[in-house]
């Protein structure tokens, strides 16, 4: 990625310009310090958060006024807790921290804020701050994306059980590991977490009717879905839609009048 595009690497009066461009946007990786499996690193999210980002990044027209600040690893992770190396801030504690950056930010005239977010279980944390940053800030839009939702065509690539039933260090996440970083991927890659503990009829672990499920719950390992088959070339091809289609969705947003005049 650009040098240029990191924000943290720029001096007070180039950020003072960036801000003032029609449109400025600050993206913000976000990830989780926390167990995925005996397989895959505590920095997974973390990882895929900042590998992605800076490919879509370096990947847009030099004149779309985006920059990036460092990753947020640490997130809201109670639901792996009791699995060695799982470290959770308080959910309070990660809101006022997004509201607070954001906030920041929006005082110095940036006009977006997108969470570029890769941990599934702060999904709706986030989604909160940015309601709460959008009321108090009504000139910041603020965008409050999920790495995995958003790109068309991922699931595609998936097999059933999977698409429905991959929810953690399962077959996508491994697979996109051993694409980008084959080294930090582990032999032991179990299928676990799913079938003894389904949840009662018409209910589901995520989606319309959902539980609020624990790992410990569901699985011994840590892995809730089938990691047994994960390959380099089903994460290469993950990768591919995953660029592709964060790359589509921000041109749009960069060349978008979002948000509408704040009244
Ligand atoms: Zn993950």
């Amino acid at each position: 990625m650009p040098v240029q595009r990191c924000l943290e690497r720029l001096a007070w009066p180039a950020v003072a310009a960036a801000a003032a461009q029609p449109g400025s946007t600050v993206l913000w990786p976000l990830g989780a310090i926390e167990q995925h499996g005996p397989q895959l690193p505590l920095a997974t999210d973390v990882l895929f958060a900042e590998r992605v980002a800076d490919a879509v990044l370096a990947g847009l027209e030099p004149e779309l006024p985006i920059w990036r600040l460092p990753c947020q690893c640490f997130g809201f992770s109670p639901e792996h807790q009791g699995f060695a190396g799982t470290l959770s801030l308080p959910s309070e504690l990660l809101i006022s921290l997004v509201v607070a950056v954001g906030s920041q930010l929006a005082e110095a005239g940036f006009q977006r804020l997108v969470l570029f977010n890769a941990h599934g279980g702060q999904i709706a944390l986030l989604q909160v701050a940015a309601r709460e940053l959008r009321s108090r800030h009504p000139s910041l839009a603020v965008l409050p994306c999920f790495l995995w939702s958003g790109p068309p065509g991922l699931s595609a690539l998936l097999p059933q059980p999977e698409r429905r039933e991959g929810l953690h260090a399962g077959l996508a996440e491994t697979s996109l590991m051993l694409h980008l970083a084959p080294e930090l991927v582990g032999p032991d890659r179990p299928r676990d977490g799913i079938a003894d503990q389904a949840p009662p009829q018409g209910w589901s672990l995520e989606g319309a009717v959902p539980l609020a499920w624990r790992t410990a719950d569901l699985s011994q390992s840590g892995v809730i879905g089938d990691a047994s088959g994960a390959d380099g070339s089903l994460g290469e091809a993950l990768y591919g839609r995953l660029v592709a289609g964060w790359g589509e969705l921000l041109t749009n947003l960069l060349l978008s009048d979002w948000p509408p005049t704040a009244g």
